[in-house]
């Protein structure tokens, strides 16, 4: 939190009050106001240089994702460049914040979370601090909806409820004004609003972040008929690939089964950020265990002719459900989403 409110608004630190260090003191005289958040509404991060480093863009986008208000990824994203300029332990600052997200301990203790299930809460790995931010923001977020008459967007009450406490926005209906807190909160989240476009991706997400599963010929088509197939029909794609060849995530997300699939031998399932689901066959080896994030390209395991097979391939699904007989045209939506197959 801002050292200039510590002493005396340490007895009134509530659930909400938030602990954020300004890691950049930055100049007046930028435009005032703040822009809306309608331009927001598509959240794809740009990933690579200048854009949110990739280590980090599946877990925010899975921060944003977990998050039923609409909360934009390239937000969390912005967020995290003004707190941390993206670095895992920038240090511990004057006002003693921690990790990516900057949290004090105090607050990481009620709003701290163990996002990779290792067994500990901590700060300082990107894969806690990252999901308890984008929870953190969630919450606020949901908070700020409920007060159309403050003074700024929605997303923008969430930041200043973040970096000052949801008191301050309440105190001031709206984000803190420059005389707050020697504009601290202010600028705050002027520049993160700022920066939200340049880490926003082209095309609103839908053809970044997607890949081919393998690289190999195309084989059976979707939806061929065939009485190898329980449903009278072949609910994904092939790919004519020998066994051994790597297979790597369609798109980024996170593994919700791994393991023997029956028929469909060795199998992963990843959840996307979109709700669908895609599935990989007849894996010869599975190098992913479940609840495992994933950005596209990652490795998933071996491709193989394990299950009902007439020979090695990769059989490949999107899902609108985790589980079989939700599938959807497999090829037609990785054409959409800028994949050449
Ligand atoms: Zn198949």
């Amino acid at each position: 939190m801002l050292q200039i409110i510590g002493g005396a608004i340490a007895a009134l630190v509530l659930a909400l009050v938030i602990g954020v260090t300004l890691l950049l003191v930055i100049s007046g005289g930028r435009g005032g106001g703040g822009g809306g958040d309608a331009q927001l509404a598509a959240g794809s991060l740009k990933v690579g240089k200048d854009g949110v480093p990739a280590a980090y863009a599946a877990l925010i986008q899975q921060a944003a994702d977990d998050c039923e208000e609409g909360l934009p990824a390239s937000v969390l994203a912005a967020q995290l460049k003004q707190e941390s300029g993206f670095q895992a332990d920038p240090g511990r600052s004057s006002a003693g914040a921690l990790g990516i997200a900057q949290f004090m301990p105090g607050t990481w203790k009620t709003a701290g979370v163990d996002g990779n299930n290792d067994g500990r809460k901590d700060p300082l790995d990107p894969e806690d601090a990252i999901p308890a931010q984008g929870k953190m923001m969630c919450k606020l977020l949901r908070t700020a909806k409920k007060h159309p008459d403050y003074d700024g967007s929605p997303v923008e009450l969430a930041l200043a409820g973040y970096n000052a406490g949801w008191g301050r926005v309440e105190q001031y209906r709206g984000v803190p004004p420059r005389s707050f807190a020697e504009g601290q909160t202010y600028n705050y989240v002027k520049i993160i609003m700022s920066n939200v476009a340049s880490l926003t991706g082209p095309d609103g997400g839908l053809s970044s972040g997607w890949a081919r599963p393998v690289d190999g010929p195309l084989g059976t088509p979707y939806h061929q008929r065939g009485g190898a197939w329980s449903s009278g029909m072949h609910t994904g794609i092939d790919f004519t690939v020998p066994t051994g060849t790597p297979v790597k995530a369609a798109g980024p997300g996170k593994v919700v089964t791994a393991g023997d699939g029956g028929a469909y031998g060795n199998q992963v399932v990843i959840k996307h950020a979109d709700g669908t689901y895609s599935q990989y066959g007849h894996l010869s080896e599975i190098s992913v265990s479940t609840g495992k994030r994933l950005q596209a390209g990652q490795k998933i395991g071996l491709s193989g002719a394990t299950g009902n097979v007439s020979g090695p391939h990769l059989h490949f699904e999107i899902r609108t459900g985790p589980g079989y007989g939700s599938d959807i045209d497999p090829g037609a939506f990785l054409r959409k989403r800028g994949v050449k197959l």
